[in-house]
């Protein structure tokens, strides 16, 4: 079998109700997804993580003129050979960002033309699956005004409740009164319903603010706080997890096993959060929960993409050993974006529903996805 052609397709499309997290307004969504195309009539699809404020067209280029060239004609059953190609002659201008991205996207549906050409569900390839169900958590709470939503923000939480949701992200970093109210207000509509919450501020704050949140949150009994400063400050991870009782999180903004070791090396956090769109895709995960395992972290995936991310997601979830166990071991949690997202739901015939807060995880050959053409042509940038 040899790789005959790639295609890439950015896609965006404007949001009715756009929403902030604390680093930007989010006033679309788009997603660049990659089609890797055989000999055997097997195809495979990839996505590359697209955050609220990156244009997807930077990982479509990195594809079209950097990747692909690099792949025509080799055998896509190769992917640690194929992975290893990508990163080395990107290297002097990637590394990380979008570029890691878009070798990410490949990689995926290198794994994905690998699951069906061998007639079994990528987490088969990836050593079998530790649990045939996961935990979704929701990830919500964004802003649509900006501060003083706190009485809205508590009544989203009985809405995620309702659908199901027994464990919630609060997103943060909006300032630490504001914050601080938010939480009371959530706190005071989950009271007795025996909700697990985590917070995230995107990295909103320094050193100090993220330690005096941290204090103000200490009776919520959060099972994480997520990316309490910005990703290059590995040595204030540190400080903040030296200084607070709850475990702290991080990792989407890290890339490749190079990046997580100096991460991880570190002592920056309890809990890995690599991105499977952007860490390297699984190939790069492969290596990075070896290296997890070797500090004690517990790997448990970002997910923010659309139904291909998605679904590449709850197979490598599937695939995540516990880092710390004992009988009753702490499983990792799917992320369940609640914020609109088009590509969700509509792109691909049986999108990840989850019910009573749990998903399956999928067992049909590589991904499982069977995407609909023309939800791709429509949301097209030309
Ligand atoms: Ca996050």
């Amino acid at each position: 079998m040899k790789i005959v052609d790639i295609n890439v397709h950015p896609l965006r499309t404007p949001l009715e109700t756009p929403f902030a997290f604390s680093q930007g307004w989010v006033r679309s969504r788009s997603a660049t997804l990659v089609e890797v195309v055989t000999d055997e009539g097997i195809t495979g699809w990839g996505e590359a993580f697209a955050q609220g404020l990156e244009p997807p067209q930077i990982a479509a280029a990195v594809i079209e003129s950097a990747l692909k060239p690099l792949l025509m004609n080799e055998d896509p059953l190769a992917t640690e050979v194929l992975w290893h190609r990508m990163y080395h002659a990107t290297r002097d201008y990637g590394r990380k960002g979008s570029v890691t991205a878009g070798i990410s996207a490949i990689d995926i549906a290198l794994w994905d033309i690998a699951g069906q050409a061998y007639g079994v569900p990528v987490h088969r390839l990836l050593g079998g699956a530790f649990r045939t169900r996961v935990q979704a958590y929701a990830t919500g709470f964004y802003r649509i005004t900006g501060q003083g939503e706190a009485s809205r923000l508590g009544e989203e939480a009985i809405a995620h409740f309702e659908a199901g949701f027994r464990a919630m992200k609060v997103k943060l970093g909006y300032g630490l009164a504001d914050d601080l109210q938010v939480m009371k207000e959530v706190g005071r509509s989950l009271a007795g319903r025996g909700v697990t919450l985590m917070v995230d501020t995107n990295h909103a704050y320094g050193v100090a603010d993220a330690i005096r949140l941290g204090y103000g949150l200490a009776d919520y009994d959060l099972r994480w706080y997520e990316e309490p400063v910005a990703p290059e400050h590995i040595g204030g991870y540190r400080e903040v997890r030296d200084r607070l009782p709850m475990p702290i999180a991080g990792g989407e903004n890290e890339h490749t096993l190079y990046g997580f070791r100096d991460f991880l090396g570190a002592g920056a956090v309890d809990i890995a959060q690599p991105d499977l769109g952007s860490v390297g895709g699984f190939s790069a995960c492969r290596h990075v929960i070896a290296l997890a395992q070797a500090h004690g972290v517990q790997i448990n995936p970002h997910v923010w993409g659309s139904a291909i991310a998605q679904a590449a997601s709850l197979q490598l979830i599937a695939a995540v050993p516990v880092a710390h166990h004992n009988v009753f071991a702490e499983e990792p949690i799917f992320e369940y974006d609640r914020s609109s997202h088009p590509f969700r739901q509509l792109l691909v015939r049986e999108p990840v529903t989850q019910q009573g807060g749990w998903i399956d995880i999928p067992q049909r050959p590589g991904l499982g996805v069977e995407v609909d053409r023309d939800v791709i042509e429509k949301y097209r940038i030309r």
